[in-house]
């Protein structure tokens, strides 16, 4: 697409059990940073089946426009279908930029259509600006995370970002937009791979994307039964039970539960970090968490360098104290 017949800011809203992920209500925030900047609208597009209340939704937290395309072909997520759909709106609206979650389909869809339109893909992005000609700036990072690095997309069009979760906040107050119908098919030749069985339990059971808490163990616990302690205080709070590599390793928790480079990137409001060193790799897991309380016995452990409160001592006496305290204060609330 030529630069100066494109306008505007597309954004696609995933959902999961028929609501927006966070992430997706998370990108609305820079998506009207560039809307604002070029002086245009935000759109959103939802696709999905019973997803009426995914767009209604979006509608008021900062698109001006959602696309709704709900239909039972899109009951499972299916990247030639999903990116055909999206390909065809994307044709029409002409965005300058879309933006998409860095989630597992995000990191999927984003190439396929940049390739579909020749243009450029800026993955995993922590961060925009723009530049004295308008251009949006993506801040990226590299080598796990020790480098953080900028790109400019001068000419392609439209540029498509996928971003981090936890990188931008959902907005507080939002212009209310209206929702369209749309009934779009995908190609039946476009279709090379069809989804026959999806199974739900793994992924349903450990969001960690998605979790406002996670209790998290590394090898510092010692044991697999010592780990148990983690996951009685994740149950506690209510929370996600997380794991560095070499706690996975040694067969104490699925390797669904890694947090980190090779595992999953959080957001959660509060991390506590039990018996965890703080390597780069595991960091770069959990640098968007708005709280980390990181229980370490050597106090020079990297860990306390980014967390916002560090409790220096043996873990396996320190979580047994703190899991009764916090029973206590939730029976008497
Ligand atoms: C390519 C690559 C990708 C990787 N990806 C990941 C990833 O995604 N996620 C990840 O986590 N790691 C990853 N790693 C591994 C990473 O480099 C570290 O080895 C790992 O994070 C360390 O885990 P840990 O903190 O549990 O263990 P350690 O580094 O061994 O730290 C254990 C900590 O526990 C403390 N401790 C010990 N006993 C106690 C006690 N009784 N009470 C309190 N504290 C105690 C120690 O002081 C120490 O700080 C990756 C490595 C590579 C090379």
């Amino acid at each position: 697409m030529n630069k100066q017949d494109t306008k505007g800011v597309l954004v696609y809203i995933e959902t999961a059990g028929g609501a927006p992920v966070k992430v997706s209500e998370e990108i609305l925030e820079p998506a009207r940073q560039i809307a604002a900047k070029s002086g245009s609208d935000v759109t959103a597009v939802v696709i999905g089946e019973n997803i009426g209340d995914a767009a209604a939704q979006i509608a008021e937290k900062g698109a001006d426009t959602v696309i709704a395309i709900d239909s039972p072909d899109y009951k499972d997520y299916n990247l030639d279908a999903y990116a055909d759909v999206l390909r065809q709106v994307i044709d029409d609206v002409k965005p300058e930029a879309v933006l998409i979650g860095a989630t597992q389909d995000g990191k999927d869809i984003a190439p396929k259509l940049a390739a579909a339109f020749d243009s450029a893909s800026a993955s995993d992005v922590v961060g925009i600006d723009f530049d004295d000609d308008g251009n949006i700036i993506w801040t990226m990072p590299a080598y796990s995370g020790n480098i953080l690095y900028d790109a400019v997309i001068e000419e392609a069009r439209p540029q498509i970002g996928t971003i981090r979760s936890g990188t931008f906040k959902k907005l507080e107050e939002a212009p209310k937009g209206s929702v369209e119908s749309r009934d779009i098919k995908a190609a039946d030749d476009v279709i090379k791979a069809v989804i026959r069985d999806s199974v739900k339990e793994m992924a349903e059971s450990v969001n960690l994307e998605e979790a406002e808490i996670i209790v998290s163990g590394g090898r510092g616990m010692g044991t697999k039964e010592n780990f148990q302690q983690v996951v009685d205080l994740a149950q506690l709070l209510g929370g996600v039970v997380g794991a560095t590599r070499p706690a996975i390793e040694d067969g104490w928790i699925p390797r669904n539960h890694q947090v980190g480079q090779s595992g999953k990137i959080v957001a959660p409001k509060l991390y506590i970090a039990c018996g965890i060193s703080g390597a780069t790799q595991h960091l770069t897991g959990i640098v968007n968490s708005d709280y980390i309380v990181a229980i370490n016995k050597d106090e020079d452990a990297p860990i306390f360098e980014v967390a916002n409160i560090g409790i220096v001592g043996d873990v396996n006496k320190v979580l047994p104290v703190m899991f009764e305290e916090i029973k206590k204060i939730k029976e008497e609330a």
